[in-house]
């Protein structure tokens, strides 16, 4: 077993230690850090996730590798980003019960449910720790706290059965009092493929300990070795390793909708020519209801199809129906870093509301004949009837359609077999034919 000072300096920068006397999170450091020296995975591929928090200060400075210190209870966000950005990064989370359970419950749930490839680490202290000892999801019934000080009326959960149930591919719990066996099932978590969650009992004399009347640091890791077991009744008190199977990780399962989508695109790109311009950023915009999003899904679809990297966001008022709201979607042969260019190259524009609020900048813009607001000066403009078509085919509803046919003969961005198979696969059977007639018409009519 390696030395506890030549563990230290291989592993951890040298500050000043900011947990109170008596904290398990040293703990939990030393175990892990022996996990990482036991499994010889290279510090340089290691990337640790941390939200805010005691936990959080474990990892961060102090573990010699990369380390994401982020904001309260998103830390499961930034680590999925990251490893879908990287899938060979070792990821490791350090969160604590208030980070991770209840701030960032959300997140926790889904990154099980995605079974994201990365550990996490789930310091429960009981207690928000370092905000000041606010009652917290797994404080216990009538337990008081900073926040409860008539004893806490709320229930706690078992956030092992809660990411279980959300999908989690490898579940423990172990407590400070139990350091051998949590440095194995640390390194058992390090090695399985997918979501692995480690719920590690810690104490916390400072707030849970006065607060709550946990007492000292001593009294707490007495109470973990009489009352937490293997075979305990509660099962928010029962010790091992509860969920270890093995099913498709996150990003195996991106890597196979991509190579599908890789094969879709070749058909259609081979097929059809389309601008070799780019990036090009289109701004749809129009009034809440009338399928703008929609409008910016299926041109995105068909960007992508024609192999193109798209980037596709929405904006629209509180009130959704009726108020200006707009798509903007951008497409590069190139990875896209420029992720909210203020003036788009062309402006697909369905309301008068619209075009003052999102006008201005564009030196194209394409018009609705319902639009009779004046266009900025020095736009070059281009009115498709798109509405009065839409009507005539039998549904108003299908003018957003129309509008892309117009972007399409205008500036040969994308072309027409592409939008026409993105509706087919983007809009609702129902309409999806009108649509389509309704795109076409357009298109005709704009280029003639
Ligand atoms: S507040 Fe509690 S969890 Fe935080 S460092 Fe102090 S003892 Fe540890």
């Amino acid at each position: 077993m390696i030395a506890m000072e030549e563990l230290r300096q291989k592993y951890l920068r040298v500050r000043p230690f900011p947990f109170c006397p008596g904290c398990g999170g040293g703990m939990v450091l030393n175990a892990f850090s022996r996990a990482i020296d036991n499994l010889k995975i290279p510090q340089e591929d290691i990337l640790i996730i941390a939200g805010i928090g005691c936990s959080a200060w474990i990892p961060s400075p102090f573990f010699k590798a990369d380390t994401l210190h982020t904001t309260h209870g998103r830390s499961l966000a930034f680590g999925t980003g990251s490893k879908v950005a990287n899938p060979k990064l070792k990821m490791i989370a350090f969160t604590g019960d208030g980070d991770g359970t209840g701030i960032g419950g959300n997140h926790l749930i889904h990154a099980a449910r995605n079974n994201v490839d990365m550990v996490v680490l789930c310091i429960n202290n009981n207690i928000y720790g370092m905000t000041g000892g606010q009652v917290a999801p797994t404080t216990p019934h009538e337990a008081k706290t900073a926040t409860t000080p008539y004893g806490n009326p709320s229930n706690p959960f078992d956030a092992c059965k809660l990411v279980e149930g959300a999908g989690a591919t490898f579940v423990a719990r172990w407590t400070t009092a139990h350091p051998p066996q949590l440095q194995k099932t640390i390194e058992k978590a390090l090695q399985h493929k997918g979501f692995s969650f480690i719920e590690v009992m810690s104490q916390c004399p400072t707030q849970y300990g006065r607060k709550a009347g946990g007492g000292n640091a001593i009294e707490m890791l007495g109470r973990f070795k009489a009352d937490y077991s293997t075979g305990a009744a509660d099962s928010r008190m029962r010790l091992g390793e509860f969920v270890n199977i093995e099913k498709p990780e996150l990003c195996e399962e991106i890597d196979k909708m991509v190579a599908k989508a890789s094969a879709e695109k070749r058909e259609i790109s081979e097929q059809k020519n389309f601008a070799d311009a780019t990036p090009m950023h289109v701004r749809i915009a129009g009034k809440g209801g009338q399928g703008i999003v929609l409008a910016g899904m299926v041109l995105g679809h068909a960007f992508a199809s024609c192999g193109m990297n798209v980037l596709q966001t929405q904006s629209y008022g509180s009130e959704a129906r009726g108020g200006a709201c707009k798509a903007d979607v951008i497409a590069s042969k190139e990875q896209i870093n420029d992720l909210s260019p203020e003036n788009p190259d062309v402006l697909v524009v369905m309301g008068n509301e619209a075009l003052e609020k999102y006008g201005k900048g564009a030196p194209v813009i394409i018009m609705d004949d319902t639009v009779t607001a004046l266009p900025p000066e020095g736009a070059k403009v281009v009115r498709v009837p798109a509405t009065k078509i839409a009507k005539e085919l039998g549904s108003a509803m299908s003018a957003n359609a129309g509008m892309l046919g117009g972007l399409a003969a205008v500036s040969c961005a994308v072309p027409k077999e592409a939008l026409a198979n993105s509706i087919k696969e983007t809009v609702d059977a129902r309409f999806a034919e009108t649509n389509t007639k309704v795109m076409e018409k357009c298109f005709e009519g704009a280029k003639n």
